[in-house]
Formats: structure tokens, sequence, C-alpha cells
């Protein structure tokens, strides 16, 4: 069993997924955020960062629910071969879902890196640096621009990580995709290789997908709700351990 999650997977922690009212989406442009702009731009990286800024805190404190809890009890159950997130939150992990098993394929919002020599930062760490007026946070080793190590839009996506998923998409039996809605590509192509190679595909969205239509099954409600009854009723009942 493959399982790749979105947004969706996270709104019950209390993240709001981007699309939705609220979202990031509906207060910053994307178009404006772009890896080429943050590149060459230092007004737009100043945006970037207070955007981040914003962000980062609901990220640091929530808690993994229902829907991510049902993931772990499935891999402890011996069902997951691999779980491939485009959530950058880490909730994956915090859960106890093991973290050899989880490609990011967005990347995480945990870490910060150098856009030019890519050493890592501690993201709570840089985040201070800026509440504290360093607006754009340069690298202390090479002074290039410090960003989130999540993959903007335009940004090349991890050669590694997307190679890894869509090779284990085409070699898995079932693929459940809960809360995305399946538009981000290459991601969203996900389910097509998976079904072109005979996997059955269920859904977990509380609204359509463009998706559906190749579907075995769509289970139309919350996360959390729908993925705990599919653990029923797959006959596993013993809640993971935090
Ligand atoms: P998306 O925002 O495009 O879609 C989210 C989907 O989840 C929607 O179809 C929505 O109907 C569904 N949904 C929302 N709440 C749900 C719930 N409680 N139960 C069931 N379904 C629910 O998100 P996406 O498809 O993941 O792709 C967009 C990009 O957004 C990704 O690249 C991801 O990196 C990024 N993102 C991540 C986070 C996060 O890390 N938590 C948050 C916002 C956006």
């Amino acid at each position: 069993m493959f399982v790749l999650t979105g947004a969706g997977v996270s709104t019950e922690s209390g993240i709001p997924d981007f699309r939705s009212p609220g979202g990031l989406w509906t207060r910053y442009d994307p178009r404006e955020l772009t890896y080429d702009k943050f590149c060459s731009c230092e007004e737009t990286r100043r945006s970037y960062w207070r955007m981040a800024t914003e962000a980062y805190p609901t990220l640091d404190h929530a808690r993994p629910n229902a829907a991510h809890r049902a993931i772990v009890q499935l891999e402890r159950a011996g069902r997951l071969l691999q779980l491939v997130t485009q959530n950058i939150d880490g909730l994956h992990q915090k859960a106890g879902s093991d973290t050899e098993r989880i490609i990011e394929i967005h990347g995480s919002a945990l870490r910060v890196s150098c856009i030019e020599c890519g050493k890592e930062f501690d993201r709570g760490q840089v985040h201070r640096r800026v509440l504290e007026g360093d607006s754009v946070p340069y690298c202390d080793a090479c002074r290039g621009p410090l960003k989130p190590a999540t993959v903007s839009f335009g940004q090349p996506m991890p050669e590694r990580e997307t190679l890894e998923a869509f090779e284990a998409a085409s070699k898995c039996d079932l693929m459940i995709v809960v809360g995305s809605s399946l538009v981000v590509y290459p991601a969203a192509g996900l389910p097509d290789s998976a079904v072109a190679a005979g996997a059955r595909l269920i859904i977990v969205n509380k609204e359509p997908t463009d998706k559906d239509a190749n579907a075995a099954a769509v289970l139309r409600g919350s996360a959390g709700e729908a993925m705990s009854m599919l653990v029923r009723h797959a006959g596993i009942d013993a809640e993971p351990r935090p």
C-alpha cells in the first residue's frame, strides 16, 4: 500500500490548506513568490520571509490528528510500504511514522537551507533571527540567501525523492490519496502511475477531485474520520503509542 497525503490531512491539526478560505494563497499571491523571483529580488525575499514567518508558529505548534495516527497504524500493521507527503509540516514524523518510509516530495518547512551553498539551518533559530529584525536572513558561511527547505513555485523538484516516489507508485497494489486536491504536478501524477500499473485507487477528500473517476472508491468526508474507519475495516485496532 502506498499513501499520498496533501494539505487536507493536516487541516484537522489547525493548519489551513492553501486554497480554502483563510489559506495562505488567499492572502499572498503565489505568482509573486516564485523561486526565480526569490533568487533575484531582495523585495521578494522580504515578502517571502514575511509569509513564512507568519505561517511558522502554526506549523511549529501543530499536533498530529486522527488521520496521521491512522497512517501510523497501517504502517505498524505491516500494510504500508511507502508514504509520500506533499506537506511541509513534519506531522507524519511527529505522529510516529517511520522517517525512512516518508518521502517529503515538496521538502520541509522545519528546515532552512542556503540557496547558494546548501548549508542547513534550524528553522526555529532562523525564525527568531527574522523576528529580531533580520528580515532577509543570509548564510553565515557564504552570505547566500536562506530559504525554508520547501519547493517553491518554479523551483526544481528534488530529483531522487521524485524518482523514488514514482517508482514506488508504479509498484504498489493500492494507493490511498488523503486530502489532496491533486492539481499540483508532478505529485498529482502519482495516482495516474499507480492506476496505469494496475493498482486500485482510493481517494479520501471532503470535496470532489478531478481524479475521482479513476478511483475504485471515494470516501467523501473528514480525513481523520475516514482514515480511522479504514483502519477499523482493515481489522487494525491498536492505537499507536505517541
Ligand atoms: P490543496 O490545498 O490543493 O488541497 C487540499 C485538499 O484537501 C482539498 O481538495 C480539500 O478539499 C481537502 N481537504 C481539506 N481539509 C480536509 C479534511 N479535513 N478532510 C479531507 N479532505 C480535506 O493541497 P495539496 O493537494 O496538498 O497541494 C498543494 C500544496 O500545498 C502542496 O504542495 C503542499 O506542499 C502545500 N501545503 C502544505 C501544507 C502543510 O504542510 N500542511 C499546508 C498548505 C499547503
